[in-house]
C-alpha cells in the first residue's frame, strides 16, 4: 500500500518523533532519569514488570545510522542503562535495541529498552 509506505517513510524520516515531544515535556511520561543528554522513562506499554526507554535528547533514528561520533553517546547511554538498570532491578535485567524493520523497530528516535523485575527466557524470539 503506497500510502502505508509514504506515511511510513515520512515518519521515519521526519525530524521528530513522539519521543521528541517527551523530551520538550509537551507530552506526559513518567521520567526516571535525566541528564544533559539522556532521558528514561517508563514503557507506555510495558512488556516486563520493570520495562523504561533510554533515549539520547539529541536524535539518532537508528543504531545503524548512527555515526562514529555518535561513539561516546552511544557509551554513555550503555554505562547508563547499567547503572539504572541496576538500581531499579537488581537481580537482573536485558538490554533491547529494536533497529529498523525486521528489528522491528517504530520509533525511529534510538532508545534502548530495559526489562527486568521477572526472569527472562533465551532465546528472545
Ligand atoms: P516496538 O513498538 O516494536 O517495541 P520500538 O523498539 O521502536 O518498537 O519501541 C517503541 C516503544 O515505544 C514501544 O515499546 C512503545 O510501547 C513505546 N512508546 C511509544 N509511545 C510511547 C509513549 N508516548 N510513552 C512511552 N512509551 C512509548
Amino acid at each position: 500500500n503506497a500510502g502505508i509506505a509514504a506515511k511510513s517513510y515520512a515518519e521515519n524520516n521526519s525530524a521528530e518523533t513522539i519521543f521528541t515531544k517527551i523530551i520538550r515535556k509537551e507530552i506526559p511520561a513518567k521520567i526516571i532519569y535525566e541528564d544533559d543528554v539522556c532521558l528514561a522513562f517508563n514503557d507506555v506499554n510495558p512488556q516486563a514488570p520493570v520495562h523504561f526507554l533510554l533515549i539520547p535528547k539529541t536524535r539518532i533514528d537508528c543504531l545503524s545510522s548512527s555515526k562514529e561520533t555518535d561513539a561516546q553517546l552511544l557509551g554513555h547511554l550503555m554505562y547508563t542503562a547499567g547503572q539504572l538498570g541496576n538500581s531499579l532491578c537488581p537481580k537482573g535485567f536485558r538490554l533491547v535495541i529494536n533497529n529498523g524493520q525486521e528489528g522491528c523497530q517504530s520509533v525511529y528516535h534510538l532508545h534502548l529498552h530495559i526489562l527486568g523485575g521477572m526472569q527472562c527466557g533465551w532465546p528472545p524470539v
